[in-house]
């Protein structure tokens, strides 16, 4: 800096902070730009603009690699951003295999692709194998698996579709390991080549950051994955400097957060199964379940935080004992520390195949006696 500036350069570029000790809690740096060297040109693995790399977003990538186990991650702005960029990455005219019951923003993601792209799906329940192989095409480029599904939590064999899709050469296999999370299940140690995360549900843990993230282990296909990094950057669907510190601060509970919720959602679900209003209990942790057998082979530490259940009655009943819940809020998404119950039916509109007395729980960190005794005054 020159000696003699006048207040208004000083205000605007001529004192910096002066950072001398380092500090505990990372900073968030905002800048969108970054300086070059001082030989003119770009510093050696340093940054230059914010849609391409971040050091907040950097280390966020490097915490969520570490916790599937991957080699990669790339952080998106939010889950669907992350689905799109998977499909965007496809050939065109590819064809996509999904499970019948799957989040409902990746099915709409999808058919709204493929009026471009020529992207062509089929939906079919994957806990039949036989039903997977026999939809399998010349031109299946990718068998997308959710396990536990949403919101039915149907389990689906990682080991099998993978098995199914090595008989073929340019398949590959992503799983959304949203609602499992690698706490409890870690689909690139078991095969899968990409893993896909909504961080807005058990990663944020608080509901105030929407997010998403891609992992992968090897390189099957690298023209596959560069073009995926390529759609991050240039179509710039990246988390801001804030979402990513918010997401780093949360991922330092996860392990701990992730216990209480698989306890409280398997007390919870024993509770309602012996209710006598309560038809059917989706909880994978549950004996009865059919998807249990397959889910304790390939998840560990439980069952996850989600449930799902059938409650006596009609749809209007159905919603007035989730505007009876008074811990439990009645409000869309889930994965965050406190409790909510949502009917998908109503979110979902009118395509929704769901039935109309299904209630998705997502079972918070509060006390357990405290959760049950709300359903149990809810149901009444
Ligand atoms: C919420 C969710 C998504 C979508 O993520 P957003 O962050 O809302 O875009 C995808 N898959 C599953 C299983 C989800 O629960």
């Amino acid at each position: 800096m020159p000696e003699k500036l006048n207040l208004e350069t000083l205000l605007v570029s001529g004192i910096s902070p002066e950072v001398h000790s380092e500090p505990v809690v990372s900073p968030i740096i905002l800048s969108t730009t970054f300086e070059r060297g001082s030989d003119g040109n770009f510093v050696p693995g340093g940054d230059i603009y914010s849609r391409s790399s971040n050091p907040n977003r950097r280390q966020l990538e490097k915490k969520l690699a570490l916790l599937e186990n991957g080699l990669k991650a790339l952080a998106f702005s939010s889950g669907q951003a992350a689905t799109y960029a998977v499909f965007q990455a496809l050939p065109a005219g590819s064809h996509v295999i999904i499970p019948d019951d799957i989040y409902y923003g990746t099915r709409s993601a999808l058919k709204l692709l493929g009026n471009n792209t020529g992207i062509t799906l089929s939906e079919i329940n994957m806990a039949d194998i036989e039903e997977v192989d026999s939809s399998i095409l010349p031109e299946t480029r990718l068998i997308w698996v959710e396990t536990p599904s949403n919101p039915k939590l149907k389990i689906t064999d990682i080991d099998a579709i993978l098995k199914l899709s090595k008989k073929h050469k340019n398949i590959l296999v992503a799983c959304d390991n949203t609602w499992a999370t690698p706490y409890f299940s870690k689909p690139l140690d078991l095969g899968c080549d990409l893993v896909m995360h909504s961080t807005t549900k058990y990663f944020g843990g608080h509901s105030d950051v929407v997010g998403g993230a891609l992992m992968w282990k090897e390189e099957k296909d690298e023209t596959f994955f560069a073009k995926i990094k390529e759609y991050q950057i240039t179509g710039g669907a990246v988390p801001s400097p804030f979402d990513c510190w918010l997401l780093n601060r949360s991922l330092a509970t996860f392990h701990l957060r992730m216990p209480r919720h698989a306890e409280n959602a398997m007390g919870l679900a024993g509770y309602l199964e012996s209710h006598p209003k309560i038809l059917q209990v989706f909880y994978p942790g549950l004996k009865s379940n059919e998807g249990h057998k397959i889910a304790q082979k390939q998840m560990v530490n439980g069952f996850g935080g989600m449930l799902s259940v059938l409650i006596e009655g009609d749809e209007e009943n159905c919603k007035a004992v989730a505007a009876r819940l008074k811990v439990f809020k009645n409000a869309t998404s889930l994965g965050g520390v406190e409790s909510l119950v949502d009917h998908r039916r109503t979110y979902e509109g009118k395509d929704s195949t769901l039935p109309a007395n299904l209630l998705r729980v997502s079972v918070g960190i509060e006390n357990l006696q405290d959760l049950i005794a709300d359903f149990k005054q809810a149901l009444g």
